[in-house]
């Protein structure tokens, strides 16, 4: 049976929505929605626009009445990131966002880790995640008793933890670290040995540029460690003159031979600042598609895997959610307490060193 979320059949929910909200798309609604149209016209297939439209109409309208804010990763597909957020970014980006928005309900639209963390920074506030099983290969890789054995082999190391982690993970660590951040907070903790979890390959991309131990976990991003080194070699093949630029979610062989590495908003400000004619973006897709229609002048170029996680997240159950006030995010108090402390010693850290 298909979902709209983790609890409601997909053809309930459309008859409710369907029952609640004029979904046609009507000469208003075209007129409403032009300019979004503008920005997205060459990742979104005209015959599809009559269908996201009045989505995007409904939730843009919804989100002022119910007192919401949208918060979307730089993942999330070009109708989602152009259409209805106001608020858009890679994870530290969101992260510090979270904690400034001023309404009282927030709609992650982004993956489950993510909307715990914006639950943490702002615990009076309703966080909602349009579908909880968003989930990510990495956050499901480690558990807090992994954890917890790895500080026994290593006594007195820090635990540095990616923030694509549970809260449960993150609530004993001692400081959370994004891909923008890593190499900064690995710098900033005390002691030559760090404990750097859950991702093999940044914490490898990482090791490389600092002269301390780095002590990592098994865990990988399913979108980006399948990318090898014959790929950059194949794409340096078929798009000649092309710059390559990767996610340091890459494994080392990668990182090594493009032209530059960074997280997803280091890339799009390296993109919109050198400017290549043509580009090839290797991480998830609707990165270029997002960042295509701010760079007129840049051929985005395809070398990308799709993250079924993010890809959970869609305007239909956007708009479930705010009609539901569902699903809500909750973490137990015993958690949050030191999980929330870990984030906060990472957004002010990476403060230190704006
Ligand atoms: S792209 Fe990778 S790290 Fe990001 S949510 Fe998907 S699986 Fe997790």
């Amino acid at each position: 049976m298909q979902m709209i979320n983790a609890v409601t059949p997909l053809e309930e929910a459309r008859a409710i929505l369907a029952n609640s909200y004029d979904l046609r798309f009507t000469k208003s609604v075209q007129r409403a929605t032009a300019k979004i149209y503008d920005q997205v016209k060459d990742q979104v297939p005209e015959v599809e626009w009559p269908f996201f439209a009045p989505l995007i109409s409904q939730i843009n309208t919804l989100k002022r009445e119910k007192d919401a804010v949208i918060l979307a990763h730089n993942y999330q597909t070009p109708q989602i990131y152009h259409g209805v957020a106001d608020i858009v970014g890679d994870s530290l980006q969101l992260a510090i966002e979270a904690g400034r928005v001023k309404q009282s309900v927030i709609v992650q639209c982004g993956v489950h880790f993510m909307a715990e963390t914006s639950k943490l920074l702002n615990p009076d506030k309703t966080v909602l995640i349009p579908d909880s099983r968003a989930g990510c290969s990495l956050a499901s890789s480690i558990t807090p008793e992994d954890v917890l054995a790895m500080r026994a082999q290593y006594p007195g190391a820090p635990v540095v933890t990616y923030v694509n982690t549970s809260a449960a993970v993150k609530a004993v660590s001692d400081v959370c670290c994004t891909s923008s951040n890593a190499l900064d907070i690995v710098e900033a903790v005390k002691g030559d040995t760090v404990i750097m979890i859950p991702d093999q390959y940044l914490a490898q991309n990482t090791a490389k540029k600092t002269k301390k131990k780095i002590v990592t976990w098994a865990g990988a991003c399913e979108v980006h460690e399948t990318f090898t080194a014959a790929d950059i070699a194949e794409l340096r093949l078929s798009y000649p003159g092309a710059k390559i630029i990767a996610h340091p979610e890459c494994p080392p062989e990668v990182i090594d031979v493009v032209d530059f590495s960074g997280s997803t908003a280091g890339m799009i400000n390296w993109v919109k600042t050198k400017k290549p004619p043509k580009v090839v973006m290797v991480t998830e897709c609707s990165m270029s598609d997002n960042v295509a229609s701010e760079s007129p002048g840049v051929s985005f170029l395809r070398g990308c895997n799709i993250c079924p996680h993010m890809k959970r997240i869609n305007l239909e159950n956007i708009l479930w959610s705010l009609h539901t006030t569902t699903e809500e995010v909750t973490i137990d108090a015993k958690i949050a307490a030191p999980a929330r402390a870990a984030v906060q010693a990472m957004i002010d850290m990476s403060s230190k060193g704006d």
